[in-house]
């Protein structure tokens, strides 16, 4: 029998898969061996060995290079074709340039000397942890999933493609909207998916009023990161770095936003197992720099979820409490411009109210429609404020047209 019929005939002997991952490796086929190293993953994702595969595989596949000659089964006019079709739902990233070559697994470009900077706190060891949340753990955002899916899974699953496309991958996906909508949970599902580790950090404690701290931390932050890889870094609260409403000095501010860069420049295409997002709630606020084309060039509006959406985020933190006759699209409909989080917290305030009644009682009881129609009455939307924030900018700072999406969104819930 051969290998591969073992693999399917035991779909879930990750030692057997990760063995045949390496037979690939070894005889040069990256592409299909990182498909079998992130099932392997899926199955378990703490695997070292399918770690340290993965790491292989991608550090062997590289973006085909100008000049090189391409694979002989691959149409190359057909993919600049592809590319050149703006229309063309894969073509997230603008036409193909071809004139500038680049090395995604080259050096990292060195650090400016940071002089008499403070050592890194011992308050800054980032966190690395894995995800088990999916996709389809994600109510709703079919939009974003379909944005997650061009941006990262689909060069992932598809070598070729990613071949392809290499020289586009550069840049990145900002995602925006309101607290608490689910930006953290939709990056922690990205991770899920790739079978990568999770580093959430949010950029307001990488900042650091010394001279050279916070380019020193965002270093650190890389340096994690690269270390744990395959891994999702997720920045969050990116508008740290915005003039606005950072507490940094102009000249300090300037050293942080070129480290974010120069940092980035080194893993933007996936190369080294590091995939990049960013996020915020105030894209207006974020640094002019960071927006610009091949950086955070694409944003995604997370915007509140509507009632399908709702129903299902319900549904997700129902699924394992003990629950009995609850109405979640009752519920769903009752709760229009609560946020995921507000979501969250009411399923929350109803297991509680019916563990206190059970503990009152003496007799232990489900969670019942009652309790989460009486939390009903606790809880209020928590995102108005933000949502009038947003009027403004769409009403007045809308010039580009950047925030269409927003726009769309605020006339559909007839809030403009
Ligand atoms: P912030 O801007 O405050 O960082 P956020 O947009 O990153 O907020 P999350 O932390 O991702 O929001 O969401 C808060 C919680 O709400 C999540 O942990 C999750 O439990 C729930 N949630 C939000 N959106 C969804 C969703 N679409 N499906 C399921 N749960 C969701």
């Amino acid at each position: 029998m051969s290998m591969r019929a073992a693999v399917q005939s035991r779909p879930d002997d990750v030692r057997l898969r990760l063995h045949l991952a390496e037979l690939l490796l070894d005889a040069g086929d990256a592409g299909e061996a990182i498909i079998e190293i992130v099932d392997a993953l899926r199955r378990e994702p703490t695997s070292e060995l399918g770690r340290a595969l993965m790491i292989r595989a991608v550090g062997e596949i590289g973006p085909i290079r100008v000049g090189m000659p391409a694979p002989a089964e691959f149409d190359w006019d057909k993919a600049e074709e592809q590319l050149a079709d703006m229309d063309n739902p894969l073509n997230l990233f603008g036409p193909l340039v071809v004139d500038q070559p680049f090395d995604p697994t080259g050096p990292i470009p060195a650090m400016p000397a940071v002089p008499d900077a403070p050592a890194v706190p011992d308050s800054l060891a980032f966190d690395v942890v894995s995800s088990s949340v999916r996709l389809a753990d994600v109510g709703g955002m079919a939009e974003v999933k379909k944005r997650l899916e061009a941006a990262f899974l689909a060069p992932m699953r598809n070598p070729r493609l990613r071949a392809a496309y290499g020289k586009s991958l550069r840049g990145g996906l900002l995602l925006y909207g309101p607290p608490g909508c689910g930006k953290t949970f939709l990056a922690r599902a990205l991770a899920g998916e790739l079978g990568a580790r999770f580093l959430p950090v949010g950029l307001h404690d990488v900042l650091d009023m010394w001279v050279g701290g916070s380019e020193r931390n965002l270093h650190e932050l890389f340096v994690t990161a690269r270390r744990a890889a395959p891994c999702v870094l997720f920045l969050d609260e990116i508008d740290a770095l915005g003039h606005k409403r950072s507490q940094l000095r102009d000249s300090a501010l300037r050293g942080a936003v070129n480290q974010l860069l120069t940092e980035l420049d080194g893993v933007w295409t996936g190369a080294e197992g590091v995939f990049v997002l960013a996020a915020t709630n105030y894209p207006w606020d974020v640094d002019g720099a960071l927006r610009r084309p091949g950086r955070f060039d694409r944003t995604v509006l997370v915007s509140p979820p509507d009632e399908a959406t709702r129903e299902a985020i319900l549904e997700y933190h129902l699924r394992d409490r003990p629950v009995t006759g609850v109405d979640v699209r009752a519920l769903a409909k009752r709760t229009r411009g609560f946020s995921g989080a507000d979501l969250a917290h009411l399923c929350e305030t109803a297991t509680e109210r019916a563990l206190l009644d059970s503990a009152s009682t003496g007799s232990m009881r489900l969670i019942e429609m009652a309790d989460l129609v009486g939390a009903l009455d606790e809880i209020r939307p928590s995102i108005g404020a933000w949502l009038a924030t947003a009027r403004n900018v769409v009403e007045f700072g809308n010039t580009d047209g950047c925030y269409d999406d927003l726009r769309g969104y605020l006339k559909r819930e007839k809030l403009l």
